[in-house]
This record gives structure tokens, sequence and C-alpha cells, in this order.
């Protein structure tokens, strides 16, 4: 009993006492970091100093605080000392560097190995490693593919001569179809008031691809047709790509093709449905800011402020989260499909790796994975950066989850470095993330109005095969 009391009265006077400054990076104080340098991020109490190892560090007016420092291979000791005399000590471990690890080697099949597609979504990439922006497509279950190698634990695949792409030996199983060549029946063009609809009818499923390069074309493969086994088809548009979507429909591969919304003068995004999704929230709590507050809060709170300019311009809006609650990524992605939106903005803002300087990194970006996203992406930086003081850092592609699995023209912002002092300072500023709401609504605003032609379609040459 005596114990407890002790604990107990310990606990209060810890939470009672005031402290000098305030870590929010590195999180522990026991950490291994393999880097040649990492950062200290926090903030001090008014009119404190700080020296780590000894060393005065420059503090912002606000307090906060981000200093990089050199990581040596083992042990590396930082002791943080405030003018008050509190004291904390770190010990990052850096991996001795020079382990051999065994490179793998590629192993050319003598006779190609038929696999099936074993998980839904499985992407087939362009080179033989498994992140970034090499994806081609996504295959659903029981797609059947030709693999005619190995490299380490990805499988190289032959859709048809001299189309090569490389999946992971994870996302297949070994099948007991053939590989044989699909023919091509015919193709069918409907519309509705949302969507262009093109079907290809075709004698079994077969692998297929769709490219952004100015227009859309659409590529299949192991099909009998003139050249390599593949069939080439382009959707020549007269209007911007607004989302589009490839699947099999039994043996039939539908492609959709969103049209634009109406113009509405009075209401430029009359006709507009935009999700907005803040990022993080709940127990995800994103980056933590050199004055503690954590990258959800800034998130829900532009995303607000973009909810009412969206409105006020006529747009239907719907938001991913309207509170601090945790919602997963492939809830996101399904609910803005669910929703059929035409846009989709994720608002996030920005933090860095070890290696980089917090000092040397300010200002907004714009992230995409879809060529058609380029557009509303340059359109969103350029509103930003013309109405706000902030650092203009571009637009960028990038392997987001929520922008490469939407259906909308996906795009995620950047708004500031949570984790630069100057930034930060901006963050907390009501009246910043006000303006910077309105002017991403103003980008969406003029992506909108940039032209509203109506889709042309293009006679494709295709020799069809009577079935
Ligand atoms: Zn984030």
């Amino acid at each position: 009993m005596k114990n407890f009391i002790y604990i107990l009265l310990t606990l209060l006077f810890l939470q009672t006492q005031v402290q000098a400054f305030n870590v929010v990076y590195p999180k522990n104080t026991y950490q291994k970091i393999n880097s040649p340098s990492t950062f200290f991020v926090g903030s001090v109490e008014q009119g404190e100093e700080l020296y780590i190892n000894g060393i005065p560090i420059e503090l912002h007016y606000s307090g906060a605080f981000a200093k990089s420092v050199l990581l040596k291979n083992g042990q590396n000791i930082f002791v943080l000392k405030s003018s008050m005399g509190e004291e904390k000590k770190y010990v990052i471990e850096r991996p001795l560097i020079g382990v051999n690890y065994k490179k793998a080697e590629y192993n050319q099949f003598e006779t190609p190995l038929i696999v099936e597609v074993s998980r839904n979504g499985a992407p087939i990439r362009t080179t033989a490693v498994q992140s970034g922006i090499n994806r081609l497509a996504h295959y659903k279950n029981g797609m059947v593919l030709s693999a005619i190698g190995e490299l380490g634990d990805m499988y190289k695949v032959e859709l048809s001569p001299q189309n090569y792409v490389w999946i992971a030996k994870s996302d297949v199983k070994n099948s007991k179809q053939n590989y044989d060549k699909a023919i091509l029946y015919n193709y069918k063009k409907q519309q509705n008031k949302k969507e262009y609809i093109y079907k290809f009818a075709l004698s079994k499923q077969t692998p297929y691809s769709i490219e952004e390069n100015g227009n859309l074309s659409l590529k299949i493969y192991n099909v009998v047709a003139n050249k390599n086994d593949v069939v080439q088809f382009s959707f020549v548009l007269n209007q911007k790509l607004m989302g589009y979507s490839a699947e099999y429909s039994g043996n039939t591969l539908v492609v959709k093709i969103k049209k634009e919304p109406k113009l509405n003068k009075k209401l430029p995004l009359k006709n507009v449905k935009i999700v907005i999704d803040a990022g993080h929230g709940g127990s995800e709590q994103g980056a933590i800011s050199c004055l503690g507050n954590p990258e959800k809060e800034f998130n829900l709170s532009i995303s607000k402020y973009l909810e009412h300019e969206l409105k006020a311009m006529g747009a239907t809006v719907y938001m991913t989260r309207h509170f601090d609650r945790f919602v997963s990524l492939n809830n996101r992605v399904k609910y803005t499909n669910d929703k059929n939106a035409q846009i989709f903005v994720s608002i996030h803002a920005n933090s860095l790796p070890d290696n980089k300087n917090p000092l040397e990194h300010r200002g907004s970006g714009v992230y995409y994975y879809y060529d058609e996203a380029k557009p509303l992406s340059e359109s969103i930086i350029n509103a930003v950066c013309k109405n706000m003081a902030v650092r203009n850092n571009g637009i960028h592609q990038a392997s987001f989850a929520v922008v490469r699995n939407t259906s909308a023209v996906s795009v995620l912002v950047e708004t500031a470095y949570v984790i630069n002092p100057d930034d930060n300072s901006l963050l907390i500023d009501d009246d910043f993330k006000r303006k910077y709401a309105a002017s991403v609504a103003e980008g969406i605003k003029n992506y909108i109005l940039q032209q509203n032609k109506v889709a042309i379609f293009r006679k494709n040459k295709i020799k069809f095969i009577k079935g």
C-alpha cells in the first residue's frame, strides 16, 4: 500500500512538473536509425535555451527547433540540456554497414510456367521492383499469365512477344490452364449521361493495360493479331480525362470513361462530386509538429474549410472523415469509388526521412499517380502559390494508395512541413488554413473551367475475327 501511494505521488508530481523542453522526434530515448543523419525536433518553454552535447541550437521565435545531427556507425549519444538544467539523454544506434547480402540473380525458365493471379488487385509492374510508380495494371483473381523467368521474389511474365512485365510470386499460384491466344470478336460503344462505355468481346480473359499518353490507349495482349499478338485501341478524347476503369465482365473487357460534368456558369462546381480526404485521424496521428500538434488536426481543419469553399461554388462534397477518427486507406478508396466522385483531394502536411534537414525544407507540393490528374495538380499548386506566401515544391508523381486506387481524378496535397519551425507557425494559424483551403478550391474551380468539349471517338483499324 505504501508503495502504491508513493507511485501515485510520483505520477502526480511528474504530471504537474513543467518541462523546459519537449522532443517530438526521435520518439524514444533509445532508438535504432539506419541513416547518415537524423534530427531532433521539438520546442522549448519561453526564455529557455537548448544545448545538444554542449552546443547551443538555433531556436525559432515560436520556441520550435529542428536540428539535424550526423550519425556515425554504432552508438551515438546526444545529451539535450536546457538552460534551466533539465537534461535528456538519447542513445541512437546506427547499424554497422558492410553486411553482405546476396544479390538475387535472374533465372530464365526452360519452359514457361503458367500461373494465375491469386489476389484481387495484384499489380503487374514494368520493373522487378515491388514499389514505386512502375505499375502497369492490376488484375483480378484467375487471370492466367505465362512466367518465363524469376528474379528474387518476382516472376518475369511474357504478356505477348516483346511485352514483358513482373509480378510478385506471392500474388500468383500455379495454374492448370494454358496460355493460348485469345480471339477478339468485336467491340461495342455505348454511352449514358455519366460515361462512355466500350465493350470488347473476347474468346477468353487475357491480359490488358491502359496507358495515358495524351490520349487514352488500351492494349490487349496475347490476342490473334497482326503484330506481336497485341491489339491496340486508342480512345481519342476531346475532353479532360476525368476517371476511367477497365475490367472484365465474363469474357468481355469493359472500359468506362467518365464524361466531363456539364458546366454551370453561375456555380462552376454545380455538377461536380468531390471527395475531401483529411489525412490520418484517430489513433493514427500522422507526423508530430515541432510544437507538438499532430498532423491529423491540421489536415482536418483545412479539409473543413475546403468543404465550405467547395460547397459555396456548388459542388457536392463528401468527407472521408468529419471528426477525429481512424479511417483505413482501403475505406477511403472504397468510399470515393462508391460515391462515383469525379475529384478526390487528400489533405496532408509533410514530414521528412532521417537523412534530410528539416530547416532546409518548406512549402507545398501536390502528388498524383495517373497522368490524368496532372492538370488538376498544376492548377492547385498554381492557385496556392499565387495566393499564399508558401514555397512552391511543384507537382510529383508518386504511388500513394489513395490516389492510385480511386477512380476519380485524384491528388494529394502536402500543405507544409510540420517539422519545419516556420511552416509549423503557419499551420497553427487559422487564417493561413482558411486561405489555403480557399486557394485549393480556386485551383479545383480553374481546372473544371479549363475546357469543356464533348468527347470524340476516332475509328481504330482493328481486324475482327468472326466468332
Ligand atoms: Zn500525412
